[in-house]
């Protein structure tokens, strides 16, 4: 193994709370741990192409901290490019996207997985949130360990070299007002959330690079009477909580006629909400939603890229920001697997939305692709370039076709995954001249896909 320099010399390098990146900023590393940062002098800065501090190694471009993605459904990624052609809207991709769960086992599910999160890798993506589901063999019995899935990715995470919240998702019913599983759905769910309680309990990967959370699938997926037993089991750990909200007007429509209220009331009067936990998505919330989110400390990841292609519809992110409520991001659906792409439709979907310019600042659209989302998948000391702090640190090019000629401060709104150059996740270079150091991102993806695709 290549010993990692411990000295790096950023061109640029954005730090926390900072409105613009920094020049020549000294970083340096030690036992995964960012030890130091120095913004040079201007006196001091060494002439171009001059290197004056003896072992630091030069890093051109901008360096961001680690990003995190904090949306993901892993398997999603082999249906890109597959339902994107004709008609049709959530629940016809919804058809497709369960006939590739269906052809998934532990082994299928490692190579396609530890490909997906090396493309993370590649862009920039030093942490995941994997909101885990599907549990099972494909008829609803377990696994000889009932955790096997689970393990899968968490032993993809680590080849693919970044860290990963395993987010296992309780999934107990097909609708709203209760209705079994039935056919592809069957492995995912546990019967109920005391036994999905305990089999989430026994997993506990002993890898540095993963923890376990807890998620609701959704209030269409867990009935109200099982909500509690989840909210409990995260709160008690503490672990971080996820759940998909108000996604689509239907899940909305359905749960005021059985509830009588919104998914967002219910999973308030059932101890859902709370400062450990992230809704994802909230495309479709009223006002009182917004409220009970911003007073219970519940953060928002949105899911641009995937609502765009899903033709879910765009979130109020402007009014969530303003009402006091984080924001974090996730490819989820891996149509794209781009953070830039992400951050930047946060801004562009409201200027859409308003016919207005200028909602969000730079330093908001990092905040919410980088320490925002760490601290929302439980790694509250990731995602700055800080003293202490986990040394995850992504080095943009600024002089590819896309970036040449962009001011530093707007890479957000020029720059794509393909323009990250290298890629630093505590401590460890994972990604370096563009190219992961462990996995052939392209061929393995194909493999692997063709492995879970039926023909
Ligand atoms: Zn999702």
């Amino acid at each position: 193994m290549p010993v990692t320099p411990t000295r790096w010399l950023a061109e640029y390098a954005w730090l926390p709370e900072h409105a613009e990146p920094t020049p020549d900023v000294l970083i340096e590393v030690e036992d995964g741990r960012i030890s130091v940062v120095t913004p040079l002098t201007p006196g001091s800065r060494p002439p171009a192409g001059v290197e004056v501090y003896g072992d630091a190694v030069p890093l051109p471009g901008l360096t961001l901290p680690g990003l995190a993605n904090v949306h993901s459904h892993a398997f999603h990624r082999a249906l890109r490019g597959r339902t994107h052609g004709g008609r049709g809207d959530f629940w016809t991709w919804r058809d497709q996207m369960y006939a590739v769960a269906d052809r998934l086992d532990p082994d299928t599910y490692l190579a396609l997985a530890r490909a997906v999160y090396a493309e993370m890798a590649l862009a920039g993506i030093t942490c995941v949130g994997e909101f885990h589901y599907l549990h099972h063999r494909p008829d609803g019995g377990a696994y000889d360990d009932p955790n096997a899935m689970g393990a899968a990715l968490v032993e993809a995470a680590a080849h693919a070299g970044i860290r990963l919240t395993l987010l296992d998702a309780c999934y107990l019913s097909s609708s709203v007002d209760g209705q079994a599983l039935t056919g592809p759905q069957r492995r995912f769910g546990d019967g109920d959330a005391a036994r999905w309680a305990e089999r989430a309990a026994a997993f506990q990967p002993a890898d540095s690079h993963a923890r376990v959370g807890a998620a609701v699938h959704s209030v269409r997926a867990v009935p109200a009477d099982q909500l509690d037993k989840i909210a409990e089991w995260a709160r008690d750990r503490p672990a971080p909580l996820h759940v998909h909200l108000s996604e689509q007007p239907a899940e909305n429509d359905e749960c005021r006629a059985v509830h009588g209220r919104s998914p967002t009331a219910l999973l308030a009067e059932h101890g859902v909400l709370g400062p450990g936990t992230t809704a994802v998505h909230a495309t479709h919330p009223t006002s009182v939603d917004l409220t009970l989110l911003a007073d219970s400390r519940t953060g928002v990841c949105l899911c641009p890229t995937t609502e765009r292609d899903l033709a879910d519809g765009i979130g109020p992110a402007r009014l969530m920001a303003d009402a006091g409520i984080g924001l974090s991001l996730g490819s989820d659906s891996h149509a794209v697997i781009d953070l830039f792409e992400e951050a930047r439709a946060v801004e562009l979907d409201e200027r859409l939305r308003t016919r207005r310019r200028g909602h969000f600042a730079p330093l908001d659209l990092l905040t919410a692709a980088s320490v925002a989302g760490h601290a929302a998948l439980g790694w509250t000391d990731a995602g700055r370039i800080a003293v202490g702090a986990r040394a995850d640190l992504v080095t943009v090019r600024l002089d590819s076709s896309r970036t040449a000629g962009v001011p530093p401060v707007g890479a957000f709104f020029a720059a794509t995954a393909g323009d990250v150059e290298q890629v630093m996740v505590d401590g460890r270079v994972v990604v370096a001249d563009g190219r992961h150091l462990g996995v052939d991102v392209p061929a393995e993806l194909s493999a692997a896909i063709e492995a879970v695709i039926a023909s």
